[in-house]
Formats: structure tokens, sequence, C-alpha cells
């Protein structure tokens, strides 16, 4: 009989590329179709009811019990009209991925007659059955209740016959217990200080908004393929393989034409993200083999990042469709490149201008300049703040992996901006300015459009990298909730620039002029900021010296990453911009933590399991099978002709001997240093004993398996092989 293995590959050989035919060629004709946005909106609700909304969206207001009414009355009918029958709360809790809990419209009012019925309460806030959603102690068991509540910056949306409205969670005592609710804090916090220092500029600017355009990078495999993977199914990455022979050394997938079956996947998931108002709009091939990736435009924060979870969730389910699994692991091959997703990150003013891009004239350069200088010196003072946020088991394997950014912290600006700020630092006198001083400045300034025009300079080995107009945060997981990042960026920003307009205003009040003030506060942050300002190779060896000696933080792994968030500057700085309270943010501190924990131990069982059932045991029987070649040699041949004969069975039988030995016996330590781990009481402590005393068994057993791959008969290897997973399609 075929191993599961062969059967799976026959499959896959056999698949045939499924189509998919959107209505019609031009994307604009149904772009959005199943968003209650603002032209369905208009169509929809009272004047007075879109005014009430329009409200609650660009500044928070609360929505009077009354519209709420009219709003969910009027969403229920136009959802009906998609034919949506029931109605969910779609909120972020901690878990990393979405909820959703559906009701139906249908209620039943007595004597065998109902309706179909959403009310302003249904609308606004919800009760879900919160108790197996992580709190990290914030709930009391025996207050289990939490609460979603409707956000209305981001607009309700039918998926099949469910209307999804976009909620925060929050406990009985009104703590967040999700990743939306501390994103929109932070963004508060950032629009308030942003609108603040604009003013110095702009007069006209009321509202500053945060931007994000995150690229999504991810991993196909055939599901046939999948299924015969445990550790995939429940690690999410390979714990076993040797590396095929061509890896993507040749470097001829990046960017290389998709493979049918691929293209039709990615017509399908694109069709169904436009219909829900998703703007993407790139797609290529990744540099490793089955490796992806897409992008949307940017939006404002909180709607992107709506849009990228609810984009992940319809890739997953698109991808199943198509016979397809999606790996959102960030590093689910060793060997090869992992998957990341950068977040570039601007900030955006009701005006229409982007904060990050130089302008026209003098003064908006001098905005330009403003905002850039505090970006790095918010970079460069909260580094660790920034690290712990993009911590998680999975970009552990990825961080300073020679294909990402390392897990240093730095800045990278391009060599005509670092020379730009070095000569702004040394033109800017101490005392006062001389005219002559004053021109020169002026002319420097001036030149910065040009500089940028032809900025091609690109350093991909940087974690956070100026583009040209945006920030990319580039060391963020594939799997991640940019939420985390993004509320870590916009909360340090605010304080950054808080801290800055304090400063500026003091001056002002001395009697200094406003734009020497700025200049000047602008010079003290450039040389404040310099050690984390760095244009080199980020993945060379050379740098991680560089960092130490420059007193830059290198935390390499999740538990002692998560730590840095215990400490009373990151504290304080959460606390200082209402985003998380100390109990709300040490609660996400344990929840991460545990998180981490559970999934090496799932990783460390699944690889004990796989060692001790399929590896050793499809080992042996190879052995077996060779015993019996070497006994029948011994049988027909002379003694010494039959030594001969069996001297390469022989030393296979021995090197399996040798390796199933080693495997067993690392397997039992690794279930040792479990059992002791499992003894800690404190979450920090176990997570620690998991990372530095179980996960290094995995990378010793898979070695020796590996080895095993490489000598037992290819028909009797029960698992598909790496080559076939990344190169059957
Ligand atoms: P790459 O980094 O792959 O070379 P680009 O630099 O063209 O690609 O842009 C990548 C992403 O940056 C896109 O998703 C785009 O929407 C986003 N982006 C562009 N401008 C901004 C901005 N002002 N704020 C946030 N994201 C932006
Ligand atoms: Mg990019």
């Amino acid at each position: 009989m075929a191993t599961f293995r062969f059967r799976a590959l026959e499959e896959v050989l056999g698949r045939q590329p499924l189509k998919t035919s959107p209505p019609s060629s031009r994307i604009s004709d149904y772009f959005s179709d199943n968003v209650f946005d603002m032209g369905q909106m208009r169509e929809y609700l009272s004047e007075e009811a879109l005014k009430s909304v329009t409200d609650a969206m660009t500044n928070g207001t609360r929505i009077p019990r009354g519209v709420a009414d009219q709003v969910a009355s009027s969403m229920k009918d136009w959802a009906a009209r998609k034919g949506a029958t029931h109605y969910t709360h779609w909120f972020q809790p901690l878990t990393g991925a979405t909820a959703e809990k559906h009701d139906s419209f249908f209620t039943p009012v007595g004597n065998g007659q109902s309706i179909e019925r959403f009310e302003g309460a249904n609308l606004v806030q919800q009760e879900p059955d919160a108790s197996s959603f992580p709190s990290g102690g914030l709930r009391n068991t025996f207050e289990a209740r939490g609460y979603t509540a409707w956000d209305p910056s981001s607009p309700a949306f039918v998926i099949g016959n469910t209307l999804c409205i976009p909620t925060i969670f929050i406990s009985y005592t009104g703590e967040a217990l999700d990743n939306k609710m501390p994103l929109l804090k932070a963004l508060h916090a950032v629009d308030k200080a942003a609108t603040r220092v604009c003013r110095y500029f702009d007069k006209n600017v009321t509202k500053v908004h945060s931007t994000l355009g995150w690229e999504q990078e991810y991993f196909l495999v055939d599901s046939a393929l999948f299924n015969a993977r445990p550790d995939l199914q429940f690690a999410g990455r390979v714990l076993f393989g040797h590396n095929p022979s061509k890896g993507q050394q040749l470097d001829d997938h990046y960017f290389g034409s998709i493979p049918e079956r691929v293209h039709a996947f990615m017509r399908d998931f694109e069709y169904e993200s436009h219909l829900l108002g998703i703007p993407v709009t790139t797609r290529h091939n990744e540099v490793a083999p089955n490796q992806f990736e897409a992008a949307p435009l940017y939006e404002e924060a909180n709607l992107s990042n709506d849009h990228n979870l609810l984009f992940m969730d319809l890739l997953e389910k698109t991808a199943r469709k198509h016979h397809f699994r999606l790996l959102l692991h960030e590093k689910p091959f060793a060997g090869l490149n992992g998957s990341g997703k950068h977040n570039n990150w601007s900030l955006a003013t009701d005006t229409g201008v982007n904060l990050l891009s130089p302008g026209k004239n003098p003064k908006s350069n001098l905005q330009f300049l403003t905002f850039f200088i505090n970006t790095i010196k918010a970079i460069h003072d909260n580094a660790d703040l920034l690290r712990a946020s993009i911590a998680s088991a999975g970009n552990d394997h990825r961080l300073g992996a020679n294909e990402a950014p390392p897990a240093i912290i730095s800045v990278f600006i391009g060599s005509q901006l670092s020379a730009m700020l070095d000569d702004l630092e040394k033109s800017i006198k101490a005392g006062k300015m001389t005219p002559a001083d004053k021109t020169r400045l002026k002319l420097n300034i001036g030149k910065i459009p040009e500089i940028l025009l032809d900025n091609t300079d690109r350093n991909r080995t940087s974690p956070f990298a100026f583009t040209g107009n945006k920030f990319e945060f580039r060391a963020a997981g594939s799997a991640a909730n940019c939420a985390v990042p993004m509320t870590a960026l916009n909360t340090i920003m605010a304080e950054q620039l808080g801290k800055f307009a304090d400063a500026v205003d003091a001056a002002i009040a001395k009697g200094m002029k406003r734009d020497e003030a700025i200049l000047k506060e602008l010079q003290s942050a450039i040389t404040a900021s310099k050690a984390i300002r760095f244009e080199g190779n980020g993945y060379g060896e050379a740098w991680v010296k560089e960092a130490a000696k420059r007193g830059l933080s290198n935390v390499r792994d999740t538990p002692r990453a998560l730590a840095l968030l215990r400490k009373k500057e990151v504290v304080d700085i959460y606390g200082r911009h209402n985003v998380l309270s100390d109990r709300e943010l040490e609660a996400r501190v344990e929840i991460e933590l545990e998180k981490y924990r559970m999934q090496i131990q799932i990783e460390s069982r699944k690889c004990g399991d796989l060692a001790m059932n399929h590896i050793i045991p499809t080992a042996l029987r190879y052995q077996n099978l060779l015993i019996q070649n070497v006994k029948g040699l011994q049988d027909i041949l002379p003694k010494t002709k039959a030594e001969k004969a069996s001297a390469t069975q022989v030393s296979i039988i021995e090197e399996i001997s040798e390796r199933t030995e080693t495997i067993r016996t690392k397997v039992y330590e690794m279930i040792e240093a479990r059992k002791k781990a499992n003894k800690t009481e404190d979450a920090y402590e176990m997570a620690v004993a998991y990372c530095d005393k179980v996960k290094p068994f995995m990378d010793e057993i898979r070695y020796h398996a590996d080895k095993l791959e490489l000598i037992v008969d290819d028909e009797l290897w029960p698992m598909p092989k790496l080559r076939e997973l990344l190169f059957t399609s």
C-alpha cells in the first residue's frame, strides 16, 4: 500500500485551479458593496442620524439612544437586502484572533408570530459569554461578564449571511480585554499631541490621524500535504524535515510568475476583499518558494487594522476553498525566509497633509522635519517598548535570523537625510542665531524635497526605515495584530510630541521666536537620538557588536522582551496617555507570557510524539529490512564475501541505532524539562524555563531525525518532505 505521503502527493497532482469570476472586470463597480459605508448611510439614514454617526466617527461623541435605534433599524434593512439573517459583534480578544457570536434578527413575539428585529441596544452593546477569553486576571471567575461596544469609526459589513459590527471588548469594570480599545486610545493621544504641534505651522488643522498600510506575507501549502503533517496542523510550522537541496538560493521565486492555482486563489480573495472595501492592490511572489505577499492602499490606522484582521480571515477561508492551507506562522520552514507584516506608518492632518512628506515651501518643510526628527527621537527613547510590541514565539525565529530585521531596534533614514540632519545639528548655534545662520538653514531646509525626489536609498535590513513619505516598521510578525505595534508607536509619538511642544512653548514664553525655538529643540533631539540611527547592514554580526557599544538593547526572546513592559518608564507612558492602566498592561504581559509558554509546550509535545511514533518506528522498520538483507546475504554467500556485501547495510543499521537512541533519550529529557518548568509558579519564570530549557531540545531532536530522513528508504517515510511541501502545486 502506498504511504500517506504518496497518496497525498497524488491528490495534489490531480488538482485543477478553481475558477471564480467577479461580476465585472471593473473593481470600482463592486468595491465596498458589502459595507455599510458613508454612501450607504447617506441613503439609509435620516439627516439627524447621519450627523450623529459622523460626529461619533470623527470626535468620538456618544450616539443618543433614539438615534441608535434608527441606525440599527436601517442597518438591518440594508443587511437584509444583502441576505443577512444574523448579526454579530466582531471583536479582537487577546487571543490574537478575532471573535464573533452570531445572533438572529428573528424574534418570536408570541402566538406563533415573529418579526425581524435589531434595536439600538443590540447595536451599541452586547454581553457575550466571555469567560473563556483571556483576561490576565482582569475578570474574576465569578464576574465573567465582558461587554462588546460598537466602534462607529469602523463601518459594519456583511459576510455570508451575517452583519458584522466592529466593537471593542471590555470587562464589567471597564478595563480593556481586547486590542482595539488601546489602539483607539493611542490614536486619540497622538491626535491631540500632533494637532498641537501642527498648529505651530497651520492654524486650520483640527485633527491628525495615523495612517497604516500593511504588507501581509504568507505561505501556502496544499491541504492534502498539510493534513499529512501533524506538526503544521498543531504548531503552524514544521518541526522536522531536511531542507531540500534547492531552497531559495537561486532567488528564482521572488516576483516570478505566479502558479495558476495560486493565481486563481488570489483573484478569489481579492474579489472578496474588494466587496468588503479592503483596498488590496498588490500581489506578488515572495523570496521563499510558496511564499507570497499582498498589500492594500493605506488607510486610517484603526480601519486599516480591522481590514488586516478581516483579510487574514479571508485568506484562510479562501485558501481552504482552493484546497490550500494558509501558513501565517512567522517561520514555518527553518532555513527559508520567514513571513513578516511590514507596518507602513505616517500621520496625516484633516487638511490633507501627510506630515512625513515634505511640502513645497520652507514652512511645510520645517513641519516635515519636526515630525521626522520627533519620530526618530521617540524610537530612540522607547526602543524597548517597541521591541516588546512585536514579541511572539513565532517572531523569535525570525528576528535576527539573517533575513528579517534584527531584534535590535534602530532607524534607517538614508545617506542624504542623515547628512542633512548632521548639518542641521552643526548649523544651529548655541545662543542667538545670526541672519547668516538663518539663511543657511533656510537653504538647507529648502533642499529637502529634491533630496527625497531621488531617495532611492533603501535598506531592507532595518527594522524601522524611512521610505520617502512614511516610516516602515518591518519587525512585526506575519500573524500579529497590527493594533499592538500601532498602539505602541502612536503612544510614544504622543509622548514625544507632547514633550517637544512643552519645550517649544517654554522657549517662546521666554521670548524666543517660534521658528528658532522649534529649530533649537530639533537640534537637541537630533543630538540626543543619534545612537538609534544606523545606516549599515542590520543582518551582520558587526552591528550586534556596534549596537552593544552604543548601549542599544538586543533582546532576543519573547519572555525577556515582554518583561520590558514592566519597566517603570513603559508603565508610566501608557498610563500618562490613558492608553493602558498598569493593571491592564500587567494583564497583557501575563497573557502573552502564557501564550508563549503554551505555544512552546504544544510544539514540544508534538515534537516528542512525532519522534516517538512516526520517526523512530519508521527508522526501525527500515533497519529490520536491512537486517533481513544482511542475514540473507550470510545465508547465500561465503562468510568473507557476505561481510563485504553487507558493509553499507551494517553501517546504516548502526547509525539508525545510534540516532534513534539519541532521539529517545532527548525526548525523555525534554519531558523532564517540561515537568520541571511546569512546577514554576511565576508566569515569567515559567516562560523563561520553556525558552531556555525546553526549546533547545527540539533543535537537537530535529537534527538527528533529519539525518534519519536522509538514510531511510524514501518510500517508507510517512510525512511529506519539505521539497514536496514547497515545490508541489
Ligand atoms: P514597498 O515597501 O513594498 O517597496 P511601497 O513603498 O510602495 O512598497 O509601499 C508599501 C505600502 O506603503 C503600501 O501598502 C502603501 O499603501 C503604504 N503607504 C504609502 N504611503 C503611506 C502613508 N502615508 N502612510 C501609511 N502607509 C503608506
Ligand atoms: Mg515594504
